[in-house]
């Protein structure tokens, strides 16, 4: 058999979308499944829209995704270039074989004339389509036209008037559409560009792509390239049609306002883990059969994916189910990992200074990270779960505040846990974990005196992470200091 040669082929006309990355995502498990190849194409015939800058994006993203090309731009292989603005010369030529057979023809039809068209077909309650007028035109005419200065576009001829189209696809089975639907499409641009869907033909065909493996809003598109490929005489490779991605609402995700990322770069900035979106991506649209198993490794999935078991229906893109997913894994992954991801939070916030850490306020850092990531989704939330380990203590309510340290027995236990923290070997959390055990037994107070004005007088709060962690990550001295400081407050009236 021959090798398997996938796809992905974005243009680069604005940032990348989540609903391209998972397209990607797919492409690259099924060529290592596999052992295919995958081949980044830029299709950038869109002259206006179309940067330098937004391809770099792609590659970055794809990168940080982990999603490694074998050929393309950047990298290059045997069927480039592969950036479509520099193979206009082969899109031409094969134009120019279409012209000659009389399977595509110059059309001279201006904006206004066209759109009279449509509006006329609309009237008779027909579809608004191309009618054909410049198939046959004499040399006159044409003559005539180029005087007037009009930049023609190339159309291909849709011979066939209600013939069915099949699309045999992976995903879906088969799909029918009539050619009566199709009108005369535009595979040449006046601006002397391919359109998307004769470019894409040549490209797939010469860069001797097997699998084609692209989102649903392309099947319209199929048909027409099916017949592009019969009029060049090209075979077909297989085709496969991804469910769209919808938001809560079941309507296609796209950016409502500034609170919905759309942009995959959305998720990374805001510290999400690629190993974890690239899990939850692989699931819009996909379920490993059986034991549901929501948490897989990279092998697991290439090992279990298979392009059937793709849903036909629309996937839901559920934010929650992505920031309990991402939780887990920042909760799972080496801590170290974690602390180098979360300092630029850190710093974005000035609780790390730019010039970087000492050995020993890593290991500091590394205690407090540990605690901070049972609470987080995502670690631009790191600062937030933090904070009281850097900020200056402060109460929320001071006047509460001072009430609760003048409780009975409160002073005694402050000076208790003081008195045993300063005695103990060692410092550590199953240590103090005793503490509070002893105290209990051994004073007059009831559990509430011990646990609640220590929370207050340690962080400043009434709930957080767990004390004994709260002690140990503060040590001793911070801790005498939070103590007397809170005692002072008491005194004070
Ligand atoms: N440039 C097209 C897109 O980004 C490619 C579609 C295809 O895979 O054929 O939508």
């Amino acid at each position: 058999m021959n090798e398997m040669r996938l796809r992905f082929p974005p243009s680069p006309t604005g940032k990348i979308h989540i609903g391209n990355i998972r397209t990607a995502l797919f492409n690259w498990i099924w060529a290592r499944k596999n052992g295919g190849k995958l081949i980044l194409r830029i299709e950038d015939t869109d002259r206006e829209r179309s940067s330098r800058e937004f391809e770099d994006l792609i590659v970055k993203e794809l990168d940080w995704l982990g999603l490694d090309i074998d050929e393309g731009v950047n990298i290059g292989g045997d069927y480039g270039p592969y950036r479509q603005s520099e193979r206009l010369d082969i899109y031409n030529k094969y134009a120019e074989k279409l012209l000659e057979n009389g399977q595509a023809y110059y059309c001279y039809c201006t904006p206004e004339e066209l759109e009279e068209m449509r509006e006329e077909a609309r009237q008779k309650g027909e579809m608004p389509r191309y009618n054909g007028k410049c198939r046959n035109l004499s040399e006159e005419e044409v003559k005539q036209y180029r005087a007037e200065g009009r930049e023609p576009v190339i159309r291909f001829k849709v011979t066939e008037q209600d013939r069915d189209i099949i699309v045999n696809d992976i995903i879906r089975g088969e799909v029918t559409i009539n050619t009566s639907v199709l009108d005369d499409f535009v595979i040449f641009k006046s601006d002397g560009m391919p359109t998307y869907n004769f470019a894409v033909v040549i490209d797939d065909t010469l860069m001797k792509i097997t699998d084609v493996i692209r989102g649903e809003d392309h099947l319209s598109n199929t048909p027409k390239q099916i017949l592009i490929y019969e009029a060049l005489g090209f075979e077909l490779p297989e085709f496969a049609h991804l469910p769209l991605i919808l938001d809560e609402n079941r309507a296609k995700l796209k950016k409502r306002n500034s609170d919905d990322a759309v942009y995959i770069g959305e998720y990374r900035e805001k510290g999400y883990l690629p190993e974890a979106l690239f899990n939850f991506l692989v699931m819009l649209g996909w379920s490993p059969g059986g034991d549901e198993e929501e948490i897989l490794s990279r092998a697991e999935i290439i090992e279990q994916f298979e392009l059937e078991d793709i849903n036909k229906a629309g996937a839901v893109f559920d934010i929650e189910k992505l920031n309990w997913l991402n939780g887990k894994y920042i909760r799972e992954i080496d801590l170290e990992r974690i602390v180098d991801l979360s300092i630029p939070y850190l710093k974005g916030k000035g609780y790390i200074k730019d010039e970087g850490l000492s050995s020993e306020k890593k290991e500091w850092l590394k205690k407090v990270i540990d605690v901070a990531r049972n609470k987080v989704s995502y670690l631009a939330q790191i600062p937030d779960e933090v904070e009281l380990f850097f900020a200056e203590l402060s109460y929320e309510d001071k006047e509460e505040a001072a009430e609760e340290f003048r409780a009975e027995g409160v002073d005694l236990v402050f000076n208790t846990l003081k008195n045993k923290l300063r005695k103990l070997e060692e410092f550590n959390v199953k240590n103090i974990n005793k503490i509070f055990k002893e105290m209990k037994k051994e004073l007059p107070v009831g559990g509430r005196t011990i646990y609640h004005p220590t929370r207050l007088a340690l962080t400043g709060m009434n709930s957080g992470p767990d004390m004994n962690d709260i002690i140990y990550i503060l040590g001793l001295e911070e801790v005498e200091k939070r103590l007397e400081k809170a005692l002072k407050l008491a005194n004070q009236k």
